[in-house]
């Protein structure tokens, strides 16, 4: 797999957020978001096992980059994770559906949808361990408050989430997302390792 790093902290955002865990972060990625965070021109290359020899915890988080470009890589991890009874999370953007054999190994996907992108709603809402995460902010792929009001009545809001894009900077946009969280009755997600400036 072509890996970027292996890191152990805490989830800092969504459903699981204040939960520690292995990040798992692999190479790569299909979108170019303005102000994207994940370094991945230098990445090594892993297989899958000794990526499994690496997770000592229960829970695990697979993100990214986009962990779905590497998909048979990537089931295989999950398979071999899923027979060593580990807690599986993934983070992605939702351009490739990930196989329903696969999914439903899976504890929670994350699911991020850039606006603009291909990110195949109708295949991710239907999905009970599926979590809409979307990000309210001012770059071109984040999400203005009026298209959340007409994208989020026809969604389980109980999966649905809304986080505010630069909770370090802008208290402003944070207050915008919790207010709208409140009026449409979703979640609200902060983002800790931001705020705190952990990683
Ligand atoms: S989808 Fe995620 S990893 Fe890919 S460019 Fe956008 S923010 Fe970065």
């Amino acid at each position: 797999m072509r890996l970027i790093e292996i890191f152990y902290s805490m989830q800092g955002e969504g459903p699981a957020m204040g939960k520690p865990a292995p990040f798992v972060r692999l190479a790569g990625c299909n979108l170019r978001c303005l102000g994207c965070d994940t370094d991945d021109r230098s990445y090594r290359k892993l297989s899958v096992p000794d990526v499994l020899e690496s997770i000592q915890s229960k829970r695990v988080v697979i993100t990214g980059g986009e962990p779905t470009l590497q998909m048979e890589h990537l089931s295989e991890l999950i398979s071999l994770l899923h027979s060593h009874e580990k807690e599986i999370h993934i983070e992605t953007n939702g351009t490739n559906p990930i196989p329903e054999k696969i999914l439903e190994k899976i504890h929670y996907a994350v699911v991020s949808p850039k606006r603009g992108s291909d990110f195949h709603l109708d295949f991710w809402a239907g999905k009970k361990n599926v979590h809409l995460k979307f990000v309210l902010g001012k770059a071109p792929w984040c999400w203005t408050s009026e298209l959340l009001e007409d994208l989020v009545p026809a969604l389980v809001k109980e999966r649905v989430w809304i986080m505010a894009y630069g909770t370090d900077q802008a208290m402003q946009e944070a207050r915008e997302a919790w207010d709208l969280a409140l009026r449409l009755g979703i979640n609200y997600s902060d983002r800790l390792h931001i705020r705190l400036k952990r990683r």
